[in-house]
């Protein structure tokens, strides 16, 4: 039996025959302690980004996306994996900063699984990873959002670039949504007629995922939702 480590705290995982470890792709790739600092997020959310509440109406974040006829239904809908809790941040920082890129397979079963749920019914034609800008790229050595659209057996296109990159968290909401849209298309004839996934790593404000849902509409897409790992 080969040993093996945890990949988020990095000590041996205790590998014990276990009726888990007998289902083909359950292998562990953390310690339980590790593994149960990730909080999958439960319902109710809210339909259109995910957020955990107490109902399920459309939270005012997505009401006031939805009264702006620039943007009403740009986004069909967000769906997340996890919480955005400390243990989270944590993690995220080594897997983004530190360029620890082997961590992402940490979460692969349950991406996989949220997939599943919430989007097999509907066909989704085709995932696009939100991309990084050329020098982010360079700087980090791969895209996070798609080592996540990896995991999902489905055609991924690579059309849309990032013609520039600003620190969004620097600025307003409303600087954030007056803000010229970043992402242009590389490929206009292949998306249109077509239900689209895009794919990230976190859904803070929901301007990024906006801002390439709008550019595929632009182009003729059908829907643009999308997946994201982590709801803040
Ligand atoms: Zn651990
Ligand atoms: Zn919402």
């Amino acid at each position: 039996m080969s040993i093996s480590y945890c990949l988020i705290c990095k000590e041996q995982v205790d590998l014990q025959i276990t009726w888990k470890s007998l289902i083909p792709g359950s292998e562990t790739n953390t310690c339980d302690s590790c593994y149960q600092t990730l909080v999958k997020i439960n319902m109710p959310t809210c339909p259109g980004c995910f957020r955990p509440q107490n109902n399920h109406d459309l939270c005012p974040d997505c009401q006031s996306w939805e009264k702006d006829t620039a943007w009403k239904g740009i986004l069909e809908r967000n769906v997340s994996v996890y919480e955005y809790n400390d243990a989270m941040k944590e993690i995220l920082s080594t897997y983004k900063f530190r360029g620890d890129a082997a961590l992402v397979a940490v979460f692969e079963k349950d991406f996989y699984i949220s997939y599943k749920a919430n989007f097999k019914k509907k066909s989704i034609d085709a995932t696009i990873p939100i991309p990084l800008s050329p020098e982010r790229l360079y700087e980090r050595g791969f895209n996070q959002a798609k080592l996540l659209a990896d995991f999902l057996p489905l055609l991924q296109l690579e059309v849309l670039e990032r013609t520039h990159h600003e620190k969004q968290s620097k600025k307003s909401r409303h600087e954030r949504l007056s803000s010229s849209n970043v992402f242009s298309i590389t490929n206009r004839s292949i998306i249109e007629g077509k239900n689209i996934l895009l794919i990230d790593d976190i859904y803070t404000t929901g301007t990024t995922l906006r801002h390439a849902a709008q550019r595929l509409k632009e182009v003729g897409a059908a829907s643009v939702s999308s997946l994201t790992l982590i709801r803040s």
